[in-house]
């Protein structure tokens, strides 16, 4: 086993911590009020974040849920639904905002790791009739984040974007790992959004900075979006030092995305050959390994405690699932050290 530090935390894309290089970048930005709009560096970021993603604008935000939550808002009315898959971060993690902040219900695609189809999109869609609610806003996450980061195909987005004109509806995109999509596919990410009305990108995830997301469109949804997020509660005043975070996320931590996924492919190579563990390494298209237990091993969760006590930390994802998830922080070398501690684990609890 190479000597490595501990512990490997897999746990997210977010625990990434700045760099020196990151933190001087923070430190030497010119800042602005923000909320007043005369911050430079925020103001870059955001046209070049919008260029980046094809849309008109962009608005910097304090997260990915609030960047996702200030599209509901904007594409929606109180009693409009949603159609998303069943699995999908908005629904799943957001604590329950786009009922909360925006009134909407949500009708749900059973997707393949979080990828359906537009025949379920259209099946989704609620009647004209006074009894139901009005179907809006379909909401794509790419990559799919509890689907195991998989990647939408393109041409599946552009059938999605068919049906959606022929229900009057809107698109958005929750990109929080939009960048991993691009650099695991070579799509650029302005292709992967040209359908959609709306996208929200995270720099806090793979990119490595330590906080902020950015939501883009049309010019009239983010003169909107601007407003939101003062209601929101998230206008920021000399935010610079976190755009400049996000802007060297951006132009220096961008291609190394692609040692994430080879790190991912790695362990999930690594764990295909430990006895009581299920994974098929063919899934695994970007930085995150989601695997299963057999019965034999025991419960997920317990697992878990077995490998967090033993140095590799991730987290339960399903009775008997767990979720890797690779990253800046996490070297070839800790996913070698973390595969033979895992094996391990798996022996040991398995007696
Ligand atoms: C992390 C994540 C978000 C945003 O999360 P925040 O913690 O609010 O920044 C949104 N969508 C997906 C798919 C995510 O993985």
């Amino acid at each position: 086993m190479p000597d490595v530090s501990l512990p490997v935390d897999l746990r997210s894309d977010t625990v990434t911590k700045p760099t020196r290089q990151m933190r001087a970048a923070m430190a030497d930005a010119e800042v602005g009020d923000d909320v007043l709009g005369d911050d430079p560096t925020v103001i870059a970021l955001q046209e070049k974040a919008a260029q980046l993603l094809g849309k008109q604008a962009a608005l910097f935000v304090p997260s990915g849920t609030m960047a996702n939550q200030i599209a509901i808002a904007a594409h929606t009315h109180p009693g409009d639904e949603i159609i998303s898959d069943i699995s999908s971060h908005v629904y799943y993690y957001e604590a329950g905002a786009f009922a909360a902040l925006s009134g909407c219900s949500i009708k749900f695609c059973h997707g393949d790791r979080g990828i359906f189809t537009p025949d379920m999109v259209a099946a989704s869609v609620r009647p004209d009739d006074s009894h139901f609610p009005r179907s809006r806003l379909v909401i794509i996450e790419n990559t799919h984040n509890r689907g195991g980061g998989t990647i939408w195909p393109l041409e599946r987005i552009a059938e999605i974007r068919r049906v959606a004109d022929r229900h009057d509806l809107i698109l958005h995109t929750d990109g929080a790992r939009l960048m991993n999509a691009s650099i695991a596919s070579g799509i650029p990410p302005a292709d992967f959004v040209q359908h959609c009305e709306s996208v929200s990108i995270c720099f806090s995830k793979g990119l490595g900075a330590p906080v902020g997301s950015i939501v883009a469109g049309c010019s009239d949804f983010i003169r909107q979006a601007h407003r939101l997020r003062k209601r929101f509660g998230g206008g920021m005043r000399q935010v610079g030092i976190l755009a400049a975070a996000a802007q060297y996320a951006l132009d220096h931590h961008l291609n190394r995305l692609a040692d994430d996924h080879d790190h991912a492919k790695l362990l999930a190579a690594g764990l295909a050959d430990i006895r009581g563990i299920d994974v098929d390494p063919a899934t695994v298209q970007t930085n995150i390994v989601l695997f299963d237990l057999d019965e034999s091993v025991g419960p997920a969760d317990a697992f878990c405690d077995r490998l967090h006590a033993a140095g590799v930390w991730m987290f339960p994802f399903g009775p008997q699932r767990l979720r890797a998830v690779t990253h800046l922080d996490v070297s070839r070398d800790q996913i070698v050290a973390a595969i033979d501690i895992i094996r391990q684990c798996a022996a040991d609890a398995a007696k």
